[in-house]
C-alpha cells in the first residue's frame, strides 16, 4: 500500500559553510526524494530554542542551538515513500563515527554536533517542523 510522506530536513552550518548543499540534494534525488519546498536561512538562538525543544534538557541543548542557529541553513520539505524513516536511514546515525557507508553523515559529518543533517523523526515531529519552517 503506498504511503507516501513528507519530512523536514535541515543541511547544517558545518554543511553549507563546506558548500555541500548540492552534493546532499544530490543524494536525496538520486535516492528518489522529491524536494518540495526549499529555504535558506539563519535562525535567532531563540529561534532554534524554539525548535530544539524537545532536548531542552539535555547538557547539550545550549550548545547545539547556539550551532544551529551559527549560520546559514537550507530548510526543505522533502516527499517519498515512508520518507521519515527512509531520510533517516539516507542520514546515517547521530554520531558520524557510527554511521554506515552510503550515508550522508558517514560521508560529509564532522562530529557528533557538526554532523551536517537534521531529519524529522515521527510522523507528529514531521507536521510541527514542516509547520515550523514552512507555515504561511
Ligand atoms: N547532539 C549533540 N550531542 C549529543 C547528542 C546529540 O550535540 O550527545 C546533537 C546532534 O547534532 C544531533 C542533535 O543534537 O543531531 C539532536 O539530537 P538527536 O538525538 O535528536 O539526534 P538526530 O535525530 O539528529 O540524529
Ligand atoms: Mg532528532
Amino acid at each position: 500500500m503506498s504511503n507516501l510522506q513528507q519530512t523536514l530536513s535541515i543541511i547544517k552550518p558545518d554543511a553549507v559553510e563546506r558548500n555541500l548543499d548540492k552534493e546532499i540534494k544530490g543524494m536525496f534525488k538520486s535516492k528518489g526524494f522529491l524536494i518540495l519546498k526549499e529555504k535558506k536561512i539563519q535562525l535567532e538562538k531563540s529561534e532554534a530554542e524554539k525548535f530544539y525543544k524537545v532536548h531542552e534538557t539535555k547538557p547539550f541543548y545550549n550548545d547545539l542551538c547556539a550551532y544551529l542557529s551559527s549560520g546559514p541553513i537550507i530548510v526543505m520539505i522533502l516527499e517519498k515513500e515512508n520518507a521519515i524513516i527512509a531520510n533517516r536511514e539516507l542520514m546515517g546515525s547521530t554520531n558520524p563515527k557510527d554511521a554506515k557507508e552510503g550515508t550522508i553523515r558517514k560521508k560529509y559529518g564532522i562530529s557528533i554536533d557538526k554532523n551536517s543533517v537534521h531529519g524529522s523523526d515521527s510522523i507528529d515531529n514531521a507536521k510541527i517542523e514542516i509547520d515550523f519552517f514552512f507555515k504561511d
